[in-house]
């Protein structure tokens, strides 16, 4: 269905926790979030119930995210049964690869058809550095578990970090350049844990152009440049949050794992979904697409959501 702005809506990012088993330093503080009542938490049926109102309100793609939606209970049926409905076309996870290895048959069995793994560096001191907790090998293994287990067109996702991962852009990129992934770098976005960072810590995506001078663009997909390097299998894409206003392109909404649809990620607007059922629900959902704001203010500096990424889902 289209919002107000016309633009097409058939995208819903859900968040299944706001757990997590890494501790990004931009996007979770070191002592982790307090841990909720189970019953806090959308229940396995109410994602499914949020998912069926959502296919008839014209979604087509559901993205399962988190906080590390690997670390949700019943995390295999929430994804058979979101996979099942009727006009979801794709099933799509986030994840940060860290217990991939574990699950990348199962996830394939329950009809996830795509896979986003999100790696900042290829060095595993920066790594744990980054993640505070996390082990690079982990990764790397679930990378390969999720290739062997038939997902092909593995997106990797990479946050930009001055000073960080910033020197890295040449040696991330290559793992698109013998198999067919898509390398993805994001601009950081100052919010939550990150929003009073310096100003340098946020790296403009022109960098990646800068670095890779042969890469020629393909296309917009949504809300990323999609590019490719002559002779490489994979591809590259940048999602410039920051230094490139791309809410034009915007076709998706999103719930939070308390229920709390979100019209725009940088919005502080956000529309209870607990309780309601059937009818009630597609029309709260309809009332959301309608409402989605033009555009976000993220250039001005700081997000307007009064949530953190772990909460959303990024
Ligand atoms: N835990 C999973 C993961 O890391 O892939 C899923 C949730 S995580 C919030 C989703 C994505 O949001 C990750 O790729 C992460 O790097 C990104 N992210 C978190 N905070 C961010 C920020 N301030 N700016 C840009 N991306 C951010
Ligand atoms: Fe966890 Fe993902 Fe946030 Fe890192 S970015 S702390 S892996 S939710």
């Amino acid at each position: 269905m289209k919002d107000q702005f016309g633009r097409e809506i058939d995208y819903l990012r859900i968040s299944v926790t706001d757990l997590c088993n890494l501790r990004c330093r931009y996007c979770m503080p070191m002592e982790g979030i307090p841990k909720r009542e189970h019953r806090e938490i959308l229940s396995i049926e109410e994602i499914e119930e949020i998912g069926i109102a959502a296919a008839n309100c014209g979604i087509k793609k559901i993205r399962v995210t988190g906080g590390e939606p690997l670390v949700r209970r019943g995390i295999i049926e929430i994804c058979a049964r979101l996979s099942k409905i009727p006009g979801v076309r794709e099933l799509c996870l986030t994840t940060n690869g860290a217990l991939l290895s574990k699950f990348a048959q199962e996830l394939r069995g329950a009809g996830v058809s795509r896979l986003n793994i999100s790696l900042d560096t290829l060095n595993a001191e920066r790594y744990r550095e980054i993640t505070r907790v996390g082990q690079l090998e982990d990764v790397l293994r679930g990378i390969d578990a999720a290739e062997a287990a038939g997902f092909s067109g593995i997106k990797i996702n990479t946050v930009l970090i001055g000073g960080g991962n910033d020197g890295e852009i040449q040696d991330i990129a290559a793992l698109a350049e013998k198999k067919d992934r898509h390398v993805r770098f994001l601009e950081l976005m100052p919010t939550g844990e990150c929003a009073s960072w310096d100003r340098e810590r946020f790296v403009d995506c022109s960098e990646v152009l800068r670095v890779l001078p042969g890469l020629v663009l393909e296309g917009i997909d949504g809300v990323e440049q999609r590019y490719r390097m002559p002779g490489w299998r994979g591809s590259i894409g940048l999602i410039r949050p920051v230094s490139a206003h791309f809410c034009p392109a915007c076709n998706r909404i999103r719930v939070t794992s308390l229920g709390m649809l979100k019209p725009c990620l940088h919005s502080a607007e956000e529309i209870p979904l607990r309780g309601l059922h059937g009818k009630e629900l597609e029309q709260a959902i309809r009332e959301g697409i309608q409402g989605k704001p033009r555009r976000h203010h993220l250039e001005a500096g700081k997000s307007g959501s009064l949530r953190e990424m772990n909460e959303i889902g990024g």
